[in-house]
């Protein structure tokens, strides 16, 4: 009976120990788990964000570049530290979207005790590219809706003598808008034109004219615009930092209604141009002339529109 009783407690440890034993790979096995999913995750969540800013920057060239679109994507995963290798590129037919494929096989730590070396996560970003619809930070200056050729010079308000006086503008108008209604005065006008309006413009609105010739607060407004652009080496129409001030939006507009001081126009789209400066002023002559360019904001697009290459960049989901 001794012998028995010690038998049994003698097995009870063994028992005890082989449970032990096996509980414990278990518990090593969860954790390793644990940790072989946790690097999946984070890793996934690298490939996710690289593909993100890699396909953002590649639709900001598009569609009129879709070689650099690819170079920029390229560049941009490699700064997240994802071999160009793993990397897949597609552009659409219609040149608008970019989509970034990013595949990485990572290597696993427990999982390798169960015969699982490596796993493969992969992500897949497209972002598209589409015409502004409606815009904070428009200047109060205005183009008529035509073919604009990039790097050339337009000219965005005109003076006294501009070239509108024999008519390419409308009879009897500078080029000038006064987006807040009711004749804002001198200042504000100024103001506007160093700062944007900040209301928003959108495609259909109808906007009163400035009356004025405003040859002072134009010329005013232009250098102080231009001499706010601090960055080195200066900007130029086709080499400038993406935030210069120097880039300014400017409503393309038809005409709606009225004559003289009364007339009122219709936004039909919007253009970016690359302020130049005022060219002849003196008195009250003065043309304001921009460089037309392609540029990329932040703003609501319209997909249905054609629009003058002032665009905005959605990922999509
Ligand atoms: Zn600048």
């Amino acid at each position: 009976m001794q012998n028995l009783i010690s038998k049994f407690f003698k097995d009870e440890e063994g028992q005890v120990i082989v449970i032990l034993a096996v509980a414990f790979t278990v518990l090593l096995g969860f954790v390793g788990l644990a940790v072989d999913t946790g690097v999946l995750y984070l890793e996934h969540n690298r490939l996710v964000r690289a593909a993100d800013a890699a396909a953002l920057a590649g639709a900001q060239e598009l569609p009129a570049n879709p070689a650099r679109a690819e170079e920029m994507a390229k560049e941009y995963v490699g700064r997240n530290g994802i071999n160009p290798e793993q990397l897949s590129i597609d552009i659409s037919g219609d040149e608008k979207t970019i989509t970034v494929s990013v595949d990485k096989n990572v290597n696993l730590v427990f999982a390798k005790v169960f015969g699982y070396d490596s796993r493969e996560v992969s992500t897949a970003v497209s972002a598209r590219v589409a015409p502004v619809k409606s815009l904070r930070g428009a200047v109060p200056f205005s183009i008529k809706e035509q073919v604009f050729n990039y790097g050339d010079p337009y000219v965005l308000k005109e003076g006294a003598s501009g070239p509108g006086s024999d008519g390419a503008r409308w009879c009897g108008w500078f080029g000038a808008l006064d987006f807040t209604g009711g004749g804002g005065g001198a200042r504000e006008y100024e103001d506007m034109i160093v700062q944007g309006y900040s209301g928003e413009i959108s495609i259909g609105d109808i906007i009163d004219i400035e009356p004025g010739n405003m040859a002072g607060p134009t010329a005013d407004g232009v250098m102080e615009r231009i001499e706010s652009c601090n960055h080195n080496p200066s900007c130029t129409w086709n080499n400038h930092a993406p935030d210069c001030p120097r880039v300014i939006y400017v409503p393309i507009v038809e005409e709606y209604s009225g004559t003289g001081g009364n007339r009122r126009v219709q936004v039909v789209g919007f253009a970016a141009f690359f302020l130049e400066g005022v060219d002849n002023h003196h008195g009250n002559n003065g043309d304001v002339l921009g460089r037309f360019i392609f540029e990329t904001v932040s703003a609501e697009t319209d997909d249905s529109i054609d629009g003058y290459g002032l665009q905005s960049v959605k990922l999509l989901e």
